[in-house]
């Protein structure tokens, strides 16, 4: 139906007509990525598997303080104590896919079950079977963001990829230089930058996280907004990292926090652009997510091919063309490579030319009027 209010908007524009919504072409998409964060937490919040178990295996330091932030009587009031704006503003007014307790299950095609074969399968539709490894280096398959921003003849500054990992720059495009693409550590160009954004920047290789590789999220974050505001990209992708830091750290109490925290990025991203002219009514946000990781106590902090749980993962979409399903139940098995067409159909795009190989949009994510 879009596409026909965009065909009358042009037949009948000689006569002033406008349309109350924008032509599909016109929208805009932000994709956040939050590295490795289980459908166990999303879902269910603290989970008590890992928190119940010994210190060695939970890592937590004080489970008083953990249990007073996040523990509660039942799942919902545990995910809502943890991710309150998820839960209580995107979830209802969007579509959140992945609780298989309510028969929704969203896993990836791919066979390696960790990040740069999974970022790699949501932008380019279908997994990659020649990536096996978390190596920076570009692999010769267009991506979705290579894509629109051909397809829609933008300008590099149009499209952008801002992240807290090197391998983030690598997955989103087949080339250098395509469009605006920012590691862990680099600084933003003058001509794209604010003097905020610059102080961000420096402090981003200044401030020590858990590994060397990865820069800190919420600086990151605050550089993607200066980003969004000063450059009004058409479709920006921010990958997050720290979720995957602090599990691999066995660290279940920083791991909690730190979603909490990241729950209050998506908040403050989703207000921003409502009260940007262009993105208010606009956008579309997706959130999604590499791999899962292990289930047990033992395993939780790793994710990889044979470490069962790594495979599971969610999505989750709200935007103007997206239905308020909430969360869906006894829903298709969806995939990991459905998300670029997922994206695509907001623009009024066929992934089928983007590649033909890649997973149809989510069932259903298309508002019917
Ligand atoms: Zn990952």
């Amino acid at each position: 139906m879009q596409r026909l209010s965009a065909f009358c908007a042009t037949l009948l524009g000689s006569l002033a007509l406008t349309t109350a919504s924008a032509a599909p072409n016109e929208r805009n998409i932000v994709l956040v990525t939050l590295d490795g964060l289980r459908i166990q937490e999303l879902f269910g919040g603290l989970d008590e598997v890992i928190a119940g178990a010994p210190e060695a295996e939970s890592g937590i330091y004080e489970i008083d303080v953990t249990r007073k932030r996040y523990g509660r009587a039942t799942a919902q009031e545990r995910r809502e104590a943890l991710m309150p704006f998820f839960w209580k503003t995107l979830a209802p007014a969007g579509m959140v896919l992945g609780n298989q307790a309510l028969g929704s299950k969203v896993t990836v095609r791919n066979n390696q079950w960790f990040s740069y074969p999974g970022y790699s399968e949501i932008l380019t539709g279908a997994p990659q079977p020649e990536i096996k490894s978390n190596d920076f280096v570009r692999y010769p398959h267009e991506t979705v963001l290579d894509y629109v921003h051909r397809k829609l003849n933008l300008k590099p500054t149009e499209v952008a990829q801002i992240g807290s990992w090197d391998g983030f720059k690598f997955a989103a495009s087949q080339k250098d230089g395509t469009f605006f693409m920012s590691g862990a550590y680099g600084l933003v160009p003058p001509e794209l930058s604010t003097p905020e954004m610059d102080l961000l920047g420096r402090m981003r290789q200044q401030v020590i996280e858990n590994w060397e590789e990865s820069s800190n999220d919420a600086l990151t974050f605050h550089i993607a907004l200066g980003y969004l505001k000063k450059n009004k990209p058409r479709v920006l992708w921010l990958g997050l990292g720290q979720s995957d830091d602090w599990a691999h750290a066995r660290r279940y109490d920083r791991l909690l926090d730190y979603l909490h925290l990241a729950d209050g990025f998506l908040a403050e991203l989703w207000q921003t652009l409502q009260s940007l002219d262009g993105y208010r009514g606009n956008t579309t946000l997706v959130v999604t997510v590499d791999h899962g990781r292990g289930r047990t106590p033992a395993d939780w902090a790793d994710h990889d091919f044979g470490i069962e749980g790594s495979q599971d993962i969610w999505i989750a979409i709200i935007g103007p063309d997206t239905p308020a399903l909430g969360e869906v139940k006894n829903f298709p098995d969806v995939t990991q490579s459905d998300v670029a067409a997922t994206m695509l159909q907001y623009l009024g795009m066929d992934y089928r030319e983007f590649n033909p190989k890649a997973g149809p949009p989510v069932p259903g994510s298309l508002k019917a009027d």
